[in-house]
């Protein structure tokens, strides 16, 4: 029954943990750090896991406790565990499944931060990322090899906005046993649901659409719980099941290194997830009038967004994500003009987020992607022709009148 809810009542009715004792109908914020015990035999039934309970907010806490057992009501996940960021999400998942003298397998469109994540730091801790191009099943079968745990991809790359073929790429990890791991944060669960496809893992940055306007910094993993046999860096977990990354993550990565999400930022995403369908939706309707907008304007080069026809993979957007491709889109101008238009807005801002509820725009070239060389800003197809643009939930004609004026300046 439960389950036949839709998206938002889910949300909104996930039942706490323990019953709140004065009957708070909005989840109290638990800002302490420690628990106490009745007994030293009650505590030592909780630290031998005997009994769940908290014991000491790195580890969990009601509040954070809570805002993962809406993302299992609303994703259907075996297990959720929230973290500080969208990199800690990333950073802990890998952390996880992949053990030094493993590979992994990535395409090399990804977001900055995860990119540099797997060709710097990974590597210095003995486990190697090899570069693929994530669309050619040729090419990943290639590369497989006895070390292979993992292929990573994002459901829709930030910013090249290409989607990959997620059923192909589940179905080699099924066939060679290896983990898939998808960054969903350009995809939040109200239009995709990566159990439905397969995936193992699925890491999303909660900073963006999910916190609810930019409010507060997270992360969450969710495990749809398929692969823990064949996993070796799981092997001391197997205990827990279809639980066992969580497990390991809550009990050893995530405790170790610290990465845990605040109670005041569990508050926040608590409420952000209730109303992320209508962000969604409102933002994903802007997109399309935008990007139309932008289609048809003479002084643009090129729009790519996944939502329009024109996009190489429009079909493959409508069947995974019900037509609801995200809400950021690249457009290119002619060379030299991207910094006078963008010095020439006057509504939508100069920033650097994602899925705010303002409209945020970026040039990535000379920004995110500064640090990187020419070759790998080529091979990236990073152009400082584009912009890339956060459409926000504002009144759809505001965003389209903004960029139509600061258009006649450049
Ligand atoms: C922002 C982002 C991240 C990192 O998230 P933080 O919360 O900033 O750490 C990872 N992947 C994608 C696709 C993102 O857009």
């Amino acid at each position: 029954m439960t389950n036949k809810r839709g998206f938002t009542t889910r949300s909104l009715h996930t039942k706490y943990p323990k019953p709140d004792v004065h009957g708070a109908l909005h989840m109290p914020v638990y800002d302490g750090v420690a628990y106490e015990f009745d007994s030293a035999e009650d505590m030592e039934d909780v630290f031998t896991g005997k009994v769940k309970s908290h014991i000491y907010s790195r580890t969990s806490n009601p509040t954070v406790e809570f805002f993962e057992q809406k993302i299992i009501s609303i994703t259907g996940g075996a297990a959720a565990i929230a973290v500080s960021s969208g990199m800690a999400a990333i950073s802990n998942a890998i952390l996880a499944v992949v053990m030094k003298g493993e590979n992994i397998l990535a395409s090399n469109h990804l977001f900055g931060h995860t990119y540099a994540f797997f060709k710097f730091t990974l590597p210095s801790w003995g486990i190697d990322v090899k570069w693929v191009d994530i669309n050619s099943t040729k090419a990943i079968i290639e590369a497989i090899d006895s070390k292979t745990r993992v292929i990573f991809f994002e459901t829709i790359t930030n910013p090249q906005l290409e989607i990959p073929d997620i059923s192909s790429i589940t179905a080699i990890a099924s066939k060679h046993n290896l983990i898939t791991v998808a960054d969903t944060t350009l995809t939040p669960p109200y239009v995709f649901n990566s159990r439905e496809h397969n995936i193992d893992i699925d890491v999303t940055s909660a900073t963006k659409f999910i916190s609810g306007g930019a409010a507060a910094f997270g992360g969450v993993i969710i495990d749809n719980g398929k692969h823990w046999q064949s996993i070796p860096a799981l092997s001391r977990f197997k205990i827990f099941e279809e639980r066992s990354l969580v497990a390991k993550i809550r009990k050893e990565i995530f405790r170790h290194l610290g990465g845990s999400m605040t109670a005041q930022t569990a508050h926040y995403m608590n409420l952000g997830v209730d109303t992320l369908a209508l962000r969604v939706d409102r933002s994903v309707e802007n997109s399309f009038s935008v990007a139309s907008f932008l289609e048809n304007h003479p002084a643009v080069q090129k729009v790519t967004y996944p939502g329009m026809k024109a996009h190489p993979q429009n079909s493959l957007a409508r069947e995974m994500f019900n037509n609801k491709p995200g809400s950021i889109l690249t457009f290119e101008l002619k060379m030299d003009s991207c910094f006078k238009f963008m010095n020439s807005l006057k509504m939508i801002r100069r920033a650097t987020n994602l899925n705010d509820n303002k409209t945020l725009i970026i040039h990535p070239y000379s920004t995110i992607y500064s640090e990187f060389t020419e070759k790998e800003k080529g091979e990236m197809q990073i152009r400082d022709t584009m912009m890339r643009l956060s459409v926000g939930i504002e009144d759809a004609d505001d965003i389209s009148d903004d960029i139509n004026q600061a258009l006649k300046n450049i």
